[in-house]
């Protein structure tokens, strides 16, 4: 049996690993040589050979770099879902990666009143874009929609009825429900009509029961109750079906003096119906239609940073600034100035140019079946199919755009997913029946290489 005595000690081999200390730091290394080391003891005892000194410093080099390798690392998205949530939404136009860059570096006036030198307020940044665009005459932004729906319902509807048609009451993804942030924000939910159907009438009836039970009487404008509507974002209700418009529901409320709260999810500001997609409400048209607060996301259509958007009459903005929540789920400098740059593409009328997901969600099916063409010809093999892109992130559900698709015929199309997960950087794609599909609608032009070189690696073998 080999000696554990001749194992090299840990300062023998630290003499020896100068580049592994500057790279890594002291105590590091040194962790890093205990741990192999003491794996090595195990392995002796079990029977195995001493490894070479230089075996023994690879070991380390490896455990280093994997303990200090970051979780997150960017991808590959070849799966043709544009909002992939759990690939991280909306990837960010090159102008507001620049200006989170710049917020990031250094100092920046995020409360600070260039002008007085005086405190100054972090909502400033993007609310006068927001106004411009859409004629709103307030808007917040805080960490992400779900907050702004916490804080919207906990700042205008804490104690209150919010009468909401049960087939609004959703659930957005990873459990969070609609009834459940009520309950959280104090709110008491008032559920009308039925799963599939809810008319005028039902929310008369409720307006109506809110009214006789509000302590001022019948005949006062009421302020124990709110009207919301919950965007349908992740699925849909066909068949025998009704709903009011969204500007019959609002005069309702209005004509009752009790206001209107309208979570969007996705929220957009352009009309996705020109790329042949059912209509997915716009920002314009709710606030057309009168709702006195909307709240959706930054990271969905609007194709910016994870934010959450508020916007709607000064006086009940003014409330939501001042609850508590609005610190707690207040947005960073980073963000605020990602955002502000997204929505400066809009205001250009360069959105469809400048962002990502818009650029993605515009590609032509001819520049597509180029594409996949391309990788086609790069590889020497597969077969480019027509398939469906979708546009994800709990928008547009059932919606597809048509797309070509470079599919590979593999042995295992389960394990070649997996081989293209553990590629550096990781390769996302999908299987269908029983073959790879790659879709170029999602892959950003500048990770193509990366993209051909696993496909190469993976197809030889
Ligand atoms: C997605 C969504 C939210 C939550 O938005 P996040 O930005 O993911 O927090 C809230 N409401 C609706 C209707 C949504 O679709």
């Amino acid at each position: 049996m080999t000696s554990l005595r001749s194992l090299p000690s840990v300062d023998c081999l630290l003499n020896q690993s100068a580049d592994l200390i500057a790279e890594y730091g002291r105590p590091l290394t040194v962790r890093a040589f205990r741990a192999t080391l003491q794996a090595i003891r195990g392995d002796v005892q079990a029977g195995k050979e001493i490894p070479s000194d230089e075996d023994i410093l690879a070991r380390v080099e490896s455990l280093l770099a994997a303990w200090t390798k970051p979780t997150l690392e960017a991808v590959i998205n070849a799966t043709g879902v544009i909002l992939h949530t759990n690939l991280g939404r909306a990837p960010l136009s090159k102008a507001a990666m620049d200006a989170m860059l710049a917020a990031s570096a250094g100092y920046v006036n995020l409360e600070f009143d260039l002008v007085t030198g005086k405190r100054g307020s972090r909502l400033i940044h993007a609310e006068a874009l927001l106004q411009q665009l859409t004629g709103a005459e307030a808007a917040v932004v805080v960490n992400n929609c779900a907050s702004a729906v916490l804080l919207v319902l906990s700042a205008l509807a804490k104690g209150k009825r919010v009468i909401i048609p049960r087939s609004q009451l959703v659930e957005i993804g990873g459990g969070f429900r609609i009834p459940d942030v009520m309950k959280q924000s104090g709110a008491k939910l008032v559920e009308i009509g039925a799963t599939n159907k809810v008319r005028l009438a039902d929310y008369e009836e409720a307006l109506t029961a809110a009214s006789s039970a509000s302590p001022l009487g019948a005949s006062y404008p009421l302020s124990n109750a709110v009207v919301m509507r919950v965007h349908r974002s992740n699925f849909r209700i066909i068949g025998f079906t009704e709903e009011p418009t969204l500007g019959e529901m609002v005069k309702t409320a209005h004509r009752h003096g009790v206001i209107f709260i309208d979570d969007l999810g996705s929220g957009t500001f352009i009309d996705v119906v020109r790329y042949g997609m059912v209509r997915e409400p716009t920002v314009q048209e709710s606030l057309a239609a009168g709702v006195d607060v909307v709240m959706f996301s930054g990271d969905k259509l609007l194709g910016g940073p994870q934010a959450g958007i508020i916007l709607g009459r000064a006086a009940l903005l003014a409330k939501i600034k001042k609850h508590p929540l609005a610190r707690a789920v207040r947005a960073d400098k980073t963000r605020l100035a990602a955002l502000s740059a997204t929505l400066v593409h809009y205001l250009k009328d360069e959105a469809e140019r400048e962002i990502p997901i818009w650029r993605m969600i515009s590609q032509r099916p001819e520049t597509l079946r180029a594409r996949a063409e391309a990788w086609k010809t790069e590889l020497g093999g597969g077969e480019v199919v027509p398939a469906e892109s979708t546009v994800g992130g709990g928008s547009l559900p059932g919606e597809s755009l048509p797309t070509f698709a470079l599919s590979l015929s593999v042995k295992s199309p389960d394990k070649f997913l997996a081989k293209l997960r553990n590629h550096a950087p990781p390769v996302i794609a999908r299987a269908e029946n029983d073959r790879v599909l790659l879709d170029p609608r999602t892959v950003l032009p500048e990770q193509e290489p990366d993209l051909l070189t696993a496909l190469r690696e993976f197809l030889e073998v």
